[in-house]
């Protein structure tokens, strides 16, 4: 459910309004990277995801059958939580389970079971035992693999790459320095992976998954948010 403009309880002083933003942003609330849909405040800079504007009190989720997550506005306790999802520091909204102990970013917890655009298929496992395009490594944290099974990408690793590549740009309103920054995706890929005789069209292959998952984990997996992730990648790949 989409609303041109709301009252969030993190900001009460002011309504916050809906926008869609190109450029990424910092989130108020879960205080994680965000792209597309938002809710602000222009009047202070207060950015929050659709889906930490707009929570459920409580959800569930297919990877965690027994659990029931509670949203909190902080993470519950005094010891430092991390998500299930992405293994990234829960420092703001989170969802919560109190019988295990089981956090999940909000964003992470909407992430979509299947992105699909009809060329590419991604899946979301909670662990795969592949090598991951970025790390290398099986395992780890929630990963999307493509359904033709070559294509595997950690979400943490997609949140590292992000953080990489966008520390010190986000929060700041130049698109300039946005578009610089957006070639090194490909070197990330290309150092940590080694692959260097891989074929033209797999590198494609492989950047078009990478679109796809990049804004499913920025918490807007729309094509149009694809497209222009997509338009500005391919220009480097
Ligand atoms: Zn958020
Ligand atoms: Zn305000
Ligand atoms: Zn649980
Ligand atoms: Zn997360
Ligand atoms: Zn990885």
């Amino acid at each position: 459910m989409k609303y041109t403009e709301i009252s969030h309880f993190s900001h009460p002083q002011h309504k916050l309004k809906f926008e869609n933003s190109e450029f990424p942003f910092k989130c108020d609330g879960c205080k994680e990277v965000g792209i597309g849909s938002r809710y602000k405040c222009t009047m202070c800079d207060f950015d929050l995801h659709m889906h930490c504007a707009i929570p459920a009190p409580k959800i569930f989720h297919s990877f965690y059958t027994k659990c029931s997550f509670q949203f909190f506005s902080r993470p519950p306790g005094d010891k430092p939580r991390f998500c299930n999802a992405c293994e990234r520091d829960v420092t703001g909204f989170v969802y919560h389970c109190k019988d295990c102990g089981f956090d999940l970013h909000p964003c992470c917890a909407k992430l979509p079971m299947v992105l699909n655009d009809g060329e590419i298929k991604l899946y979301l496992y909670r662990k795969v035992s592949a090598s991951c395009l970025k790390c290398g490594r099986k395992g780890r944290s929630w990963t999307y693999r493509s359904s033709c099974k070559k294509y595997n990408l950690h979400v943490a690793c997609v949140k590292d790459m992000l953080m990489e590549n966008w520390q010190g740009y986000i929060g700041e309103k130049s698109a300039r320095k946005f578009h610089t920054r957006i070639p090194s995706l490909k070197n990330t890929l290309l150092i940590h992976n080694g692959r260097k005789s891989k074929s033209k069209i797999g590198w494609e292959m492989a950047g078009l998954a990478l679109q796809f998952v990049i804004s499913a984990v920025l918490g807007d997996p729309t094509t149009l948010i694809a497209g222009v992730i997509g338009s500005m990648i391919s220009k480097a790949w």
